[in-house]
């Protein structure tokens, strides 16, 4: 499985789970707590999970999780647990299937737990960068097979005195962290571990006007770079499209460990990994937009909802920042692309043009959106698509039309599906 497989089923499953319209439904998540233990020497980590499993289907007689092929199970326990097995050259991931002695009914609660070790076959960096990232992606913990959704919390120790574990939501460096999601979601941010004495690595904290930014990094001028960006990002987004829900403090990970070999950048509000060399501060806006910008089913283009807006949001700061004549040429570049896609939606998310329809076309889209309703009326209605927290394009029609008019929707209308 490459790593881009690997990325597009974790968005998947990061926005079904947190953002589709299913989720509203459901009542009580699916709870995995438990503890991580990484071992530094051992490059290794060894974990329990307590799971508090919610069936979300009738006459369900087993369920799954996909992790890391290089995990070991060592126990499954539960008193409705029948038996498992884990299968490592399961595609497109390995498999852990547990067997139940008997089929659950829907909206049934069990519980049951699993102990698992092993040298994980991706996150370890102790020799180049004295780094450890247990990222989601790396499936070092498990994610079900069928998507559902669940909360985490997810205690995580290590075992070296030299290593401090970085809490990138609070923005501080500790030696026992717990890490939770509590939108229903398997999405977390990366359980990260460094030995900051080695790599550098540091805590840098700006703030002005009553704003925080903290930045760790292994250059103090990268982290200043970033932190100053930072809050000049804060400043343009809430005083546009943020105005009614603005933020005051991030921390922002900059993770020593380049791109290239760790393609991965992340937003989970207040937070945002890092990894592009520092002057690329139109993904840093791009990242932080998301604090707003996470809607709509990824498994459709209807992220465009998400991306396409946070797309748009970066290239507004970066026309705010450098200029109509760099935001022109960047809006050339995307009429001349957006031409040759074909209609926003309905087209395949996964397919050829996946990508650059999401990230291409709909911006391109707002943009001309923004040119019919003039930037006063275009960030109105940015304000108020966050404010009815639009989750489907037939709503943000509808906040369209009541923003403006019922032929400017048509219009906008006709754009999402030539
Ligand atoms: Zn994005």
């Amino acid at each position: 499985m490459n790593k881009l497989a690997t990325l597009l089923l974790i968005a998947l499953v990061f926005y079904t789970t947190n953002f589709g319209a299913e989720s509203k439904k459901e009542k009580k998540p699916t709870l995995v707590e438990g503890e991580l233990k990484i071992s530094i020497e051992d490059e290794a980590i060894e974990a329990t999970l307590n799971i508090t499993y919610v069936v979300k289907d009738s006459a369900r007689a087993s369920t799954s999780f996909w992790m890391d092929s290089a995990m070991e199970i060592q126990s499954v326990d539960g008193d409705l647990v029948k038996s498992y097995s884990f299968d490592q050259e399961a595609k497109p991931f390995a498999t852990l299937t547990i067997d139940f002695k008997e089929a659950l009914s829907e909206g049934e609660e069990i519980a049951f737990s699993f102990a698992y070790s092993g040298k994980p076959s991706q996150g370890f960096w102790i020799e180049e960068y004295q780094w450890v990232d247990i990222d989601p992606d790396f499936m070092i913990l498990p994610v079900f097979s069928t998507l559902e959704s669940f909360d985490y919390r997810i205690k995580a120790v290590v075992d070296d005195v030299n290593y401090k574990l970085i809490d990138v939501q609070k923005g501080k460096l500790t030696q026992e962290v717990e890490v939770t999601s509590v939108t229903t979601s398997y999405y977390i941010n990366p359980i990260l571990a460094s030995n900051n004495q080695k790599n550098g690595v540091g805590l840098y904290d700006y703030s002005a006007d009553g704003k925080e930014v903290r930045v760790f990094s292994e250059y103090a001028d990268s982290a200043r770079y970033v932190g100053d960006a930072a809050l000049r990002i804060f400043d343009f987004f809430n005083s546009t499209f943020a105005r009614e829900e603005p933020v005051t403090f991030c921390s922002v990970l900059y993770r020593p460990i380049p791109y290239d070999e760790h393609k991965v950048t992340r937003s989970f509000k207040p937070s945002v990994v890092f990894a592009k060399p520092h002057e690329n501060i139109a993904t840093l806006a791009h990242e932080i937009s998301h604090f707003w910008w996470n809607r709509g089913d990824a498994l459709t283009t209807e992220k465009w909802l998400t991306e396409s807006f946070a797309q748009y949001s970066e290239m507004m700061f970066i026309r705010h920042e450098q200029g109509e004549d760099k935001f022109n040429m960047i809006i050339e570049k995307l009429a001349d692309r957006a031409e040759k896609l074909p209609p926003l939606l309905g087209g395949d998310r996964f397919g050829r043009y996946g990508d650059d329809l999401i990230y291409e076309k709909g911006p391109y889209i707002l943009y001309q959106l923004e040119n019919r309703l003039g930037y006063e009326k275009f960030v109105d209605f940015m304000v108020a698509v966050n404010r009815e927290q639009v989750a489907t394009t037939p709503h943000l029609l509808e906040v369209l039309e009541n923003q403006t008019s019922a032929k400017i929707r048509k219009e906008f209308e006709e754009l999402i599906k030539r």
